[in-house]
């Protein structure tokens, strides 16, 4: 087995749906200084990275929106299979590994993972801007660790997964794709000759908007509730729904970026959510 293949497999029996190598020279050719591989770990040459499920498949079938947070699937479990495979690589190959990277500043990550998956191999940018799509799991969460090994590089697709063929179609029978339509605030666009001519996510918009169970619109509570002169709604801000579910979330480490209704009616992302049952075997007694 291969060092590449030794590494893939540890990540996949961690739990890791997919598993891709990016070259950090590939990354460096888009990243700007100061938010490259090499940045963050000098004389870094690979990225190594992984991608699961958003949520389980019953998750975005429920009429709750909720349910999707509620069931966030490879988020919870991210972190440990990129420090297992970070140790990996120090202890087998002794050759030095990062498991995660600096926080972001303000909306600016510190390493786009995007790109990082990109270059992985594991999908391509769509014009619903925040996500990479798959072609067969339609949307991924994505980890990425970054070590100063030289690995052989997956590369990026040859192929767009964006835009689907029937999306071709709806943009030139309506001007329009599933992904804009959903969220004409934060995303738009246009296809020329069944590729992505445009593209542009106001991330500043989509974080706002929802954004809305993580650290920073709990701070802003606190700082409004702080300032809220009647003693009632001050305490209805401070022990709500709305403080309850984002500390939930920060408990369980399922902090959410993305509302993801501009995901509903994708086609990528409903076969990669879409599920046949199979036959049950019955046993003869
Ligand atoms: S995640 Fe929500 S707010 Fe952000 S682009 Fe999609 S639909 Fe709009
Ligand atoms: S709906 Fe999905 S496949 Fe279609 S253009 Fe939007 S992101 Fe791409």
């Amino acid at each position: 087995m291969t060092p590449e293949e030794e590494i893939k497999q540890l990540a996949k029996q961690r739990g890791a749906e997919l598993v891709g190598i990016a070259a950090v020279a590939d990354i460096n050719r888009y990243a700007p200084p100061g938010y490259r591989p090499d940045d963050i770990l000098p004389g870094a040459k690979s990225v190594v990275v992984f991608a699961g499920n958003i949520t389980t498949r019953g998750a975005w079938r429920s009429p709750y929106y909720e349910t999707i947070f509620a069931n966030f699937d490879f988020f919870r479990i991210r972190y440990g299979i990129s420090l297992a495979v970070a140790k990996f690589i120090e202890s087998k190959y002794g050759y030095y590994a990062l498991a995660d990277t600096p926080p972001p500043v303000g909306l600016c990550p510190s390493l786009s993972l995007k790109l990082c998956a990109e270059m992985a191999g594991l999908g391509t940018r769509s014009m619903a801007g925040g996500v990479i799509l798959n072609r067969e799991r339609g949307v991924l969460n994505l980890m990425a660790c970054v070590t100063t090994m030289p690995l052989k590089a997956d590369g990026p697709l040859m192929e767009p997964v964006c835009p689907h063929a029937s999306c071709v179609k709806l943009g030139q029978k309506r001007g329009t794709v599933p992904c804009l339509e959903a969220c004409p605030e934060c995303l738009s666009g246009e296809l020329e000759s069944g590729r992505i001519k445009w593209m542009r996510f106001d991330r500043r918009v989509c974080s706002t908007r929802a954004q809305n169970l993580s650290p920073v619109p709990l701070q802003r509570m606190l700082l409004e509730a702080e300032k809220e002169p009647d003693a009632g709604v001050r305490k209805s801000m401070l022990l709500g729904s709305f403080s309850r579910n984002a500390l939930q979330a920060m408990a369980s480490s399922t902090i959410v970026g993305q509302c993801g209704v501009c995901l509903r009616d994708c086609p990528v992302c409903i076969k990669g959510r879409t599920l046949k049952p199979r036959e049950i075997k019955k046993e003869r007694c």
